[in-house]
C-alpha cells in the first residue's frame, strides 16, 4: 500500500479526481489517499501561494502527489502553485506523452506517439530578471551540468523503460553556445551510454517545425525548460488530445502527477468533464510507484473505451462516437472494460520496475582562470567611438578595452554605423600582456568608472576553464 497525497482542486477538479480514483481503485491500485486542500479557496483566504504549511508537510511526507487542476484567482500577487511545487520539491523532469487516438479522436496526425521530456527547474524559469538601463531589461538563462545530466539521463531511462527506440534532443546551440551548448554536450555524453537507443539532435526551430509537420518521425524528445513548455503544448494539441493528456513531474525524492488542462470552471459541477487527462497522470503515478500491472490494465481498458466510441462531449464526433457520456458514466465504462484490450489501437505492456536515476555526483573542479571582464554600461550616447574614448579614461595599467557590443553585436572597434544601438553597452576589458587578470583590477576599474561618471550597471567575469574560453564573443567578431 502506498500512501499518496491527493488534491481535488477547483472547477471540474473534484469530479475528474473522483472518477480517476474510482477507476484505478477498481483495477486494484494499492493506494491510501490523504487529501489536502490547495487552490482557489486557499488563495482567497489570503495565502498568496495557494497552499498551507500543513499541506506542504503532507506532500513532503508522502512524496507522491496526485493533483487536480486548480483555479488561480484573477489579479496580481498570486503565485503559480505548479511552478512553486516544481521548484520547492526539485521536480526536475516534466514528462508529457502525446498519443494520437486516430480514428477515434480527430487529429491531423493519425500516427503520433511522442513523449516530451522537459527540463523543469532551470533555464529562463529561474526567474532572475533585472532592469538595468532606461531601455533594457534582462532575464538570466541558467543551465547547470547537474540539471542537464539528470534530465537527459531521465529521457534515456524513460526510453529504456517504455521500450522506445529513439531519443531526440532540441536546442539552439548554434546561437547559445554556452547554455544550450552544455545541454547538447551532456546529451551526446549520456547518449553514448545507451548504444541500444538511437539518438539525434535538431536545432529547435527546424526540429519544432518537423514535430508539427511529421510527428510520427519522433519518439522521445528531451529539451530545456522554455522550449519544452511551448512544444509540449504544441505536441498535445496536434495529437488532438489536450483534454486527454497527463503529465508527470519527477524529482529525486518526490513526484507530482496531473492532467495538462486547467480547471475549466464553466464545465464544473455538471458531470460533463473528461477525466482522461487526470487518469493518464494517475497511470504515470502507478508506474512510478511500481504498480505498473494496474496501470497497464487501466490503460488498455481506457483505450478500449475510447475505441468503443464512448466519449465525453469534448471528443464526441457524430459518425465516430457511439455514445455521449458524462464524467461518471465514462468512468463506469472504463471500469466495465477492465481486463480487456483495444482491438485497433495499440495495447500497452508496461515494465513492472520503475525509473530510478542515480544521484548526481559532483565532478572535481576544473582549472579556472580569470582572463578579462565585461563591464555593462548605461550610456545615452550613440557613437561607440565616443564611448570608447570615455572608457579609456577608466582603464588601469595592464588592462585595455578590447571590444564594445550593443545587444551582442560588436560596435567597436570597426562597427557599422547602421547597427541600431540602445543605451546598454557591454565593454570588454582584457589584460594586455599577461593572460590572467587579478580580481583587484576589476575593483580598480569600477572605482575609476565611478570617478569618471561612467554608469557601470553590472560586471561579468570572463573565465577560461581548462584553457578554453568560456564566454561569448561579440557577434560580428
Ligand atoms: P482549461 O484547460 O481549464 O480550459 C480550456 C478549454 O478546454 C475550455 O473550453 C474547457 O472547457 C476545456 N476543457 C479543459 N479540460 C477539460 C476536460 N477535462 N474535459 C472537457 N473539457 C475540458 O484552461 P483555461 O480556461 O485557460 O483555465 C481555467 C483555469 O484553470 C484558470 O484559472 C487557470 O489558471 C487554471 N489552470 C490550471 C492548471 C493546473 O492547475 N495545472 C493548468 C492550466 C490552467
Amino acid at each position: 500500500m502506498t500512501k499518496i497525497t491527493v488534491a481535488k482542486g477547483d472547477g471540474i477538479g473534484p469530479e475528474i479526481m473522483d472518477a480517476a480514483l474510482r477507476i484505478i481503485q477498481a483495477a486494484g491500485a494499492k493506494i491510501e489517499v490523504e487529501e489536502i486542500e490547495v487552490g482557489e479557496k486557499v488563495y482567497l483566504s489570503g495565502n498568496a501561494a495557494g497552499i498551507s504549511k500543513e499541506s506542504w508537510d503532507v506532500i513532503r511526507r508522502n512524496k507522491i502527489f496526485l493533483k487536480a487542476p486548480i483555479t488561480t484567482p484573477q489579479g496580481g500577487g498570486y503565485k503559480s502553485l505548479n511552478v512553486t511545487t516544481r521548484k520547492f520539491l526539485g521536480l526536475y523532469s516534466n514528462v508529457r506523452p502525446c498519443l494520437s487516438l486516430h480514428p477515434f479522436v480527430q487529429t491531423k496526425h493519425p500516427i503520433m506517439d511522442v513523449v516530451i521530456v522537459r527540463e523543469n527547474e532551470e533555464d529562463l524559469y529561474a526567474g532572475i530578471e533585472h532592469q538595468q538601463t532606461d531601455e533594457v531589461v534582462q532575464c538570466l538563462k541558467l543551465i547547470s551540468r547537474p540539471g542537464c545530466e539528470k534530465i537527459v539521463r531521465y529521457a534515456f531511462e524513460y526510453a529504456k523503460q517504455y521500450d522506445r527506440k529513439k531519443v531526440t534532443c532540441f536546442t539552439k546551440d548554434n546561437i547559445m553556445k554556452q547554455t544550450d551548448g552544455l545541454f547538447h554536450k551532456v546529451f551526446d555524453e549520456i547518449a553514448a551510454e545507451y548504444p541500444e537507443i538511437e539518438n539525434e539532435h535538431w536545432i529547435i526551430d527546424i526540429g519544432a517545425a518537423k514535430l508539427a509537420d511529421t510527428p510520427e518521425t519522433f519518439d522521445v524528445i528531451v529539451m530545456p525548460n522554455l522550449y519544452g513548455d511551448v512544444l509540449s503544448d504544441v505536441a498535445a494539441q496536434i495529437a488532438g488530445s489536450v483534454g486527454l493528456a497527463g503529465s508527470a513531474n519527477i524529482g529525486e525524492e518526490c513526484a507530482m502527477f496531473e492532467a495538462i488542462h486547467g480547471s475549466a470552471p464553466r464545465r464544473a459541477g455538471q458531470n460533463m468533464a473528461n477525466p482522461s487527462g487526470l487518469l493518464q497522470g494517475a497511470l504515470m503515478m502507478l508506474n512510478h510507484i511500481r504498480q505498473g500491472e494496474v496501470a497497464e490494465k487501466v490503460q488498455n481498458a481506457w483505450l478500449k473505451t475510447i475505441e468503443d466510441g464512448i466519449h465525453t462531449y469534448d471528443i464526441f464526433t457524430d459518425g465516430v462516437s457511439t455514445q455521449k457520456v458524462g464524467t461518471k458514466e465514462f468512468a463506469d465504462a472504463v471500469i466495465a472494460n477492465l481486463g480487456q484490450k483495444p482491438n485497433v489501437l495499440k495495447s500497452v505492456k508496461y515494465n513492472q520496475s520503475a525509473i530510478r536515476i542515480p544521484k548526481y555526483q559532483r565532478k572535481a573542479p576544473a582549472k579556472k582562470e580569470l582572463v578579462g571582464v565585461d563591464v555593462f554600461v548605461h550610456w545615452q550616447g550613440s557613437n561607440p567611438d565616443e564611448l570608447a574614448a570615455k572608457l579609456n579614461g577608466m582603464v588601469v595599467p595592464g588592462i585595455e578595452l578590447t571590444m564594445i557590443t550593443n545587444r551582442g553585436i560588436k560596435v567597436w572597434p570597426e562597427g557599422f554605423s547602421e547597427t541600431f544601438c540602445t543605451d546598454h553597452w557591454r565593454c570588454r576589458f582584457k589584460p594586455n600582456g599577461q593572460k590572467v587578470l587579478e580580481k583587484e583590477a576589476i575593483i580598480r576599474l569600477l572605482s575609476n568608472a565611478l570617478s569618471n561618471e561612467i554608469d557601470a550597471v553590472k560586471t561579468e567575469n570572463l573565465y577560461m576553464f581548462e584553457g578554453v574560453d568560456a564566454y561569448s564573443l561579440g557577434q560580428g567578431q
